[in-house]
């Protein structure tokens, strides 16, 4: 009982949290029979203590959605869902499930909600094939007057190949798409056709008309709006409008924002919940919950999202749909609004600092809780910039931008996002602390020459001494001021 004992013995009563002693007797617990594991634990939370994380996808869960994680519920099969399972004993988990869709959909004010998906690229997959099911699969039973099990082999072959005929379009992935968008390595390209619209190259914003022009060239059946690296807000009204005019289902991943709709920081024509009829999310970004996924959807396509298992997911995990109800009432609150727009203001005025040098802010700015830097005109790649940064305790991940010379790997860019640090009570004073510490790193790397090759190396650089200790210091005292998790303490 290491570090329970520690904590119990320098811990005053009054200042004791059920939530540490519950963490600290679960590592002290692992270690007995996996010290490795309890190890790896107890370093994850210091080197996350070292610092500051900008990486836009990630956040900091709260002590009772990661505990609400660690129990026997991870050892139910609970196929079905709440109230129609195909396995027994499944009352529990017909709680969770039930309170996290409820809590889910008074966030949203949405028909339908299915908190199953494992993650988002799951969620993705299952909203995909329950709008390919509705629009195509049932559509062509009625036209055979026959169910699917009663189909010949002949028939289903048939039938099967409409169903992979379908078309998705969504934005490119150089443009800040997702992978799970159409993207050439990704299920979603094999198994419809894709295209896919970009920015304008410009502005580096959505130009609508370009992409109801292109809808009305490929005639998608999914038009997909959603991101992974864009700084700017979508007009959901607009989208709808294009995917009518060419009979397209609107599908939004909102896998990056959700938490800020759920803030109410997107509203309007801003939001798609009134505009999507299918809606996708993680449930670990901005919404601040466990890993996983969620759907929303219009009342047409609840049948068969439902059915996501097992049209494509296997049994439900009953202990993270435990942690996203508790994630959801966390969210479903005016501190969670007070939050989202602070998300929001950081990442603005981070992003001023670098406008203000006349870098170049992909899209000129921020509307979100990120942005792209693009790093090239320090001479360097995104790599070394990522890793420069890493080095002064500064966590970020390298992004590629439109056409980018450096390609996928090395990348010339950088991906900002403010969703982890504002968790912590990060202002916008520090922020701009933050930028100005981010500059002088960046305008002190240089990438190494490599001599053999005449040409400067792509993935190493160097970082002047001097700077590097001084930056570092300067993160350990911002750190200081907004500590991880401070009821646990591991000595
Ligand atoms: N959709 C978008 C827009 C994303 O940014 C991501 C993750 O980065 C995903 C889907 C996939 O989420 P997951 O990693 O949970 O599968």
């Amino acid at each position: 009982m290491k570090y329970l004992n520690l904590y119990l013995k320098n811990t005053s009563l009054e200042k004791q949290s059920a939530a540490a002693i519950a963490y600290l007797a679960s590592i002290d617990h692992i270690s007995v029979n996996s010290p490795k594991i309890a190890e790896s634990i107890v370093n994850e939370i210091k080197a996350q203590r070292s610092q500051l994380k900008l990486i836009a996808s990630e956040n900091y869960s709260s002590l009772s959605v990661q505990l609400a994680m660690g129990n026997l519920l991870t050892d139910k099969y609970a196929e079905g869902y709440a109230k129609h399972r195909f396995y027994a004993g499944c009352e529990q988990v017909d709680v969770c499930e039930q309170t996290a869709v409820d809590e889910v959909k008074s966030i949203f004010g949405c028909d339908h909600a299915y908190v199953q998906p494992h993650s988002g690229a799951d969620a993705n997959i299952v909203a995909f094939w329950s709008i390919i099911i509705n629009k195509i699969q049932n559509k062509r039973l009625e036209q055979l007057g026959k169910k699917i099990d009663l189909l010949s082999n002949s028939e289903y072959e048939e039938l099967r190949q409409y169903l992979v005929n379908c078309k998705v379009m969504g934005m490119s992935l150089d443009a800040g798409g997702h992978l799970t968008h159409g993207f050439r390595h990704n299920i979603s390209s094999k198994m419809m056709q894709a295209s896919s619209y970009s920015i304008d190259p410009k502005t580096e914003m959505l130009d609508y008309d370009e992409i109801a022009k292109k809808a009305k060239e490929f005639k998608p059946d999914i038009l997909l709006a959603g991101y992974s690296a864009y700084s700017r807000r979508i007009n959901f009204a607009k989208m709808r409008e294009i995917a009518d005019s060419v009979g397209a289902t609107l599908m939004v991943d909102m896998a990056h924002f959700s938490g800020l709709v759920a803030g109410k920081v997107f509203k309007g024509e801003e939001s798609p919940i009134s505009y999507a009829q299918m809606i996708t999310s993680t449930t670990h970004k901005t919404l601040r919950g466990p890993r996983g996924g969620l759907i929303l959807c219009d009342q047409e396509f609840a049948e068969t999202v439902n059915k996501g298992c097992p049209l494509v997911l296997g049994g439900p995990l009953p202990h993270v749909m435990a942690a996203k109800a508790i994630a959801f009432q966390e969210a479903n609150t005016l501190a969670f609004q007070d939050y989202s727009k602070k998300v929001v203001d950081n990442s603005r005025a981070l992003a001023e600092i670098f406008l203000k040098e006349d870098l170049h802010v992909l899209s000129g700015g921020t509307d979100n809780h990120m942005f792209v830097l693009d790093v090239s005109s320090f001479g360097i790649t995104g790599r070394q910039a990522e890793d420069a940064l890493l080095d002064c305790g500064i966590c970020l991940n390298r992004n590629a931008i439109l056409n980018d010379k450096n390609g996928a790997w090395y990348t010339s860019g950088v991906r900002i996002g403010t969703p982890a640090l504002t968790s912590l009570g990060v202002g916008v004073d520090q922020m701009r602390d933050l930028g100005n510490i981010m500059l002088k790193i960046l305008k002190h790397t240089k990438a190494s020459f490599n001599t053999k090759t005449q040409s400067k190396n792509k993935a190493r650089y160097e970082l002047d001494a001097n700077i590097k200790r001084n930056c570092k210091e300067q993160v350990i005292d911002l750190l200081k001021d907004f500590p991880l998790y401070p009821e646990i303490t591991l000595q």
